[in-house]
């Protein structure tokens, strides 16, 4: 089948459906802004480009849709066929299933890539679910996200440990004590 919308005008559309400014992603940043934290977005020079970058906290959040990204699905392969499991949020359509769970085990595949990357370059990675986004749910996930948050800044400026001359470090009377009962 031929498409009958240019590669532009496909691309608006897609971009559209699940590009920047999903509804789920806008949730996220509301939440954020609301309560003072600051971020930008999209950001092109950090790997994987995450959804929400927060510099100050060196964190990047990922707004996940349920479906693309396969929550609660594990994708492994039985007897070299790709083989899936539901999940309440994640739900592989029966028809053409071998092509969605390729799709999707693709997506987590890269997921999980762009994860290490930033990982490994001292980003802490926050993931969230559109199915954690629910009215019902977001007030607690996004308490989680924030306290993800304040450890991941506290542990960035945690003090230098500046290590003690020997000659000059002070003993004090009751660790000296200590060492020759140990004797
Ligand atoms: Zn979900």
């Amino acid at each position: 089948m031929t498409d009958r919308l240019t590669p532009e005008q496909r691309h608006r559309v897609m971009s559209r459906i699940h590009g920047k400014g999903t509804k789920p992603e806008l949730k996220v940043r509301q939440w954020l802004w609301r309560h003072g934290y600051r971020y930008r977005l999209n950001v092109k020079s950090v790997p994987g480009k995450p959804d929400i970058v927060m510099r100050r906290y060196r964190t990047a959040i990922f707004v996940n849709g349920c479906f693309w990204h396969g929550h609660h699905v594990e994708t492994r392969l039985i007897a070299s066929l790709p083989a899936i499991t539901n999940s309440s949020c994640c739900k592989i359509p029966q028809t053409n299933r071998d092509f969605w769970v390729n799709k999707i085990k693709r997506n987590q595949e890269r997921d999980q890539k762009n994860y290490q990357i930033l990982h490994d370059n001292g980003w802490q990675v926050i993931v969230v679910w559109e199915c954690q986004l629910t009215p019902k749910r977001i007030e607690e996930t996004m308490l989680r996200v924030e306290l993800l948050l304040n450890e991941h800044f506290l542990a960035l400026h945690q003090p230098k440990v500046v290590p003690y001359d020997v000659q000059e470090a002070p003993i004090s009377m009751a660790a000296e004590e200590d060492s020759y009962k140990k004797r």
